[in-house]
């Protein structure tokens, strides 16, 4: 018997660049910071070279990166008339469904796989001659790449559909978290801030609630998303976003206590009250073989479960949605509204 074991290891790692931007219609010279992230993977087949494959999955990653940050490109518009050039956005397209080159490539080399297998199976099991083992050959492996092929041609007709330029001179509705377009002053040869593009959320709804932040680029204050006090490195919630990508959710001491406290209060009240249920009328059920186990599971247990899983994120001080993950961007909202203006507030004040 074959036994077969492995370890994965993934790592992450965010990276900026400061990208030149020459507009094509005015020839004005801008910049801006692209943020990318490079993700890696390693496995230590058997165990073997468990302790440097975190290290391989770490240069993988870098690796990731660097082409990211070579390649890609941010849709920022010229800051004097609003043009998007042609280098920024098939830099921006490339940077679109990636996996979905990976996809091909899998789907592709699958089909190639399963017909070869097909091809030395068959003749074991059935009477066939010479042809029909060509046919299944030829007919596996052309299929399989075809798909492959209408994999990358759909991928290029998405990436085609993004033309921030088809409603110019008017103003199009740029991709969440944009970075700001940036010139260097000529008195101080220092970076300023030459437009600030303005999100979704600002000019649907003047009070803001949710903050577009990209990881790598923007940055959380030290200040407690509860009590605005300063916050507790050591408190700080950190909260899953992409695989190994987390990002730190600012708590003080105090407000991360009672949020436990709450978490915990919770937790309890719904385990009670099911077995309290269960108690009551666990042995009815039971007994009358009303409801099947099964039934009995969902009701008792698989429930209070999901309903715990839902209050314990509506009761969260904070909400995170993922709304583009190749460029690591994700909405925030927090139960003291007044956060956002903070984070808002810090972030400007840093380029
Ligand atoms: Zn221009
Ligand atoms: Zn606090």
């Amino acid at each position: 018997m074959l036994f077969y074991y492995a370890k994965s290891f993934k790592a992450s790692i965010m990276g900026s660049r400061l990208k030149e931007a020459t507009c094509e219609l005015c020839s004005f010279v801008y910049y801006y910071n692209l943020t990318r992230y490079g993700f890696g993977t390693a496995t230590a087949h058997y165990g073997i070279g468990e302790e440097k494959a975190p290290q391989k999955a770490e240069e993988a990653a870098r690796r990731d990166l660097q082409k990211r940050l070579e390649i890609e490109a941010e849709l920022v518009p010229c800051p004097k008339c609003r043009w998007v050039g042609e280098s920024l956005i098939v830099g921006y397209r490339r940077g679109r469904y990636r996996k979905w080159g990976r996809a091909a490539f899998f789907l592709g080399s699958l089909g190639i796989i399963l017909s070869l297998l097909a091809a030395w199976i068959v003749p074991f099991c059935f009477p066939v001659d010479q042809t029909t083992i060509l046919l299944i050959l030829i007919l596996g492996s052309v299929s399989s790449i075809t798909l492959a092929m209408m994999v990358l041609a759909l991928r290029g007709l998405l990436r085609r559909l993004i033309q921030p330029n088809r409603n110019y001179p008017d103003v199009t509705k740029l991709p969440r978290g944009v970075p700001d377009a940036l010139l260097i002053d000529p008195t101080t040869g220092e970076l300023e801030v030459a437009r600030r593009e303005k999100a979704f959320h600002e000019e649907d709804d003047p009070i803001v609630k949710w903050y577009d932040f990209q990881l790598g680029r923007n940055v959380m204050p030290d200040t407690c998303c509860v009590c605005l006090n300063p916050s507790d490195q050591d408190s700080s919630y950190r909260h899953s976003v992409l695989p190994a990508i987390k990002t730190a959710i600012p708590f003080c001491h105090k407000c991360a206590g009672s949020w436990k406290k709450r978490r915990f209060r919770l937790l309890f009240a719904v385990i009670a009250t099911s077995t309290m249920l269960w108690f009551s009328f666990g042995g009815y059920f039971k007994q009358d073989n009303v409801i099947s186990c099964c039934e009995m599971i969902i009701l008792f247990v698989a429930s209070p479960a999901a309903f715990a899983v839902v209050m314990l994120k509506f009761s969260a001080p904070y909400r995170i949605k993922l709304i583009d993950s190749p460029r690591a961007i994700i909405r925030l909202r927090f139960s003291n509204a007044e956060f956002v203006n903070v984070i808002k507030l810090y972030n400007d004040a840093l380029l």
